[in-house]
């Protein structure tokens, strides 16, 4: 044991963090210990559909946690059951599983990917999966993943991910053989920078599938939950997936994650798949509070509404300093950049007070709450554009 000198020592460092410590949130703002207020356009990695401590999911907790916590995941609890009801009745899907980070929700439909094609493919395990795609950092769905950085960590990799190129049917079909049970992308590649599926690919993908007898898997954790101006990204190209992940937004901030299968793909037997703390009352009572506000057409049709503003805003910002395309749908949207400048952006924006991301050097992604006002991105889009002045200033001077 070492006696921690620096409050901030007894962490393990796994990533860069700004040496601040938030404290409070509210809406689309945090605030540090000094009293410093943020602008947040990352909520949490596309975490807080409802912004920072939003009263609904508040409440639901403290209610819930007043009556109870967790009776085993061996026994049947309110919540669960009212949350699994729901997303089934605002889906596709027939039957889901809880879990509590969106990488194991994935583990888990590689899992019942697997278990599908022992017990109806003669064995097949292999799932296609996509360069530039993002699964999650558990053994299995770091090696699903078609991260580049990933290539070389923790080997030897779990086995039977063949990767294809996105939008790309042809790449797809070569790596089909018996040994394949199913496909398995982002709608829109959040981590890799925001980019998408096109409508036209998912379409040609789920009747590809279909034909050869492949299960289709959706990671929606970034995607889904309104994210994307529908309840679930696969709507907007009018698929049936057989399978689909959520994670991230579905708990409104906490940790709860989901993997939804149809009947036709729901094929756990006792002993496959459990955890201790998966489908506890209180994180599903979070859920439930958030499903019932995100599933509001209104609400719905407010995301695609400030997801236009924001990508409009984005566009003319891109014209005035030279900038990339803005990628992405309804509030997941990227700016290129067209120079690897994104962290000295992020850096600028978060000293001006506003949160960004720069999921690749040259682009930024901006994920606020599903509720952000027009004010609020008009006060990002302001700060971004003096912070792009000065950057410009500086090339020039450089
Ligand atoms: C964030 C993310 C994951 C991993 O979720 P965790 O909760 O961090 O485990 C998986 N897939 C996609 C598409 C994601 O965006």
């Amino acid at each position: 044991m070492t006696d921690a000198t620096h409050p901030f020592d007894a962490l393990m460092e796994i990533t860069a963090r700004p040496p601040v410590v938030f404290v409070r949130g509210a809406g689309s703002y945090l605030w540090d210990d000094a009293r410093k207020r943020y602008l947040d356009f990352v909520q949490g990695w596309a975490v807080n559909a409802l912004g920072h401590s939003p009263p609904a999911v508040a409440e639901a907790l403290a209610a819930q946690a007043n009556r109870l916590l967790t009776p085993s995941p061996a026994f049947y609890n309110e919540p669960s059951l009212k949350l699994a009801k729901a997303l089934v009745a605002n889906s596709c899907f027939d039957q889901v599983f809880f879990a509590n980070s969106g990488a194991e929700a994935n583990e888990g439909a590689i899992k019942l990917a697997r278990k599908f094609g022992s017990l109806y493919k003669n064995g097949a395990y292999e799932i296609i999966s996509f360069v530039g795609g993002f699964h999650g950092r558990t053994l299995a769905t770091m090696s699903a993943s078609g991260k580049k950085a990933f290539e070389p960590l923790f080997e030897p990799k779990v086995t039977g991910f063949p990767k294809a190129q996105l939008n790309d049917l042809d790449s797809v079909k070569r790596l089909i053989s018996n040994k394949t049970v199913a496909v398995m992308l982002e709608p829109i590649q959040g981590e890799a920078g925001v980019w998408p599926a096109t409508d036209q690919f998912l379409r040609e993908l789920r009747a590809l599938t279909k034909e050869r007898g492949l299960l289709l898997i959706v990671d929606e954790i970034q995607t889904g939950m309104g994210r994307t101006g529908k309840l679930f990204h696969y709507e907007h190209a009018g698929i049936e997936p057989d399978i689909m992940t959520l994670g991230k937004g579905i708990g409104g901030g906490v940790p709860l994650a989901a993997l939804l299968a149809t009947d036709y793909a729901s094929c756990f037997e006792h002993g496959d798949q459990g955890g201790t703390f998966n489908g506890n009352p209180l994180m599903c009572a979070a859920g439930l509070a958030v499903l019932e506000h995100v599933a509001k057409p209104e609400f719905l049709k407010s995301v695609t509404d400030a997801g236009l503003f924001l990508e409009s805003e984005l566009q003319k910002l891109s014209a005035r300093h030279g900038l990339g395309e803005v990628r992405g749908r309804g509030l997941l949207l990227a700016l290129d950049l067209k120079l690897p400048i994104g962290a000295s952006i992020v850096a600028e924006a978060f000293a001006d007070g506003v949160l960004i991301n720069s999921p690749q050097p040259d682009a930024l992604r901006f994920m606020p709450a599903l509720n952000v006002t027009r004010e609020e991105i008009s006060l990002m889009i302001d700060c971004l554009d003096a912070v792009l002045v000065k950057a410009g200033a500086a090339r020039r001077v450089a």
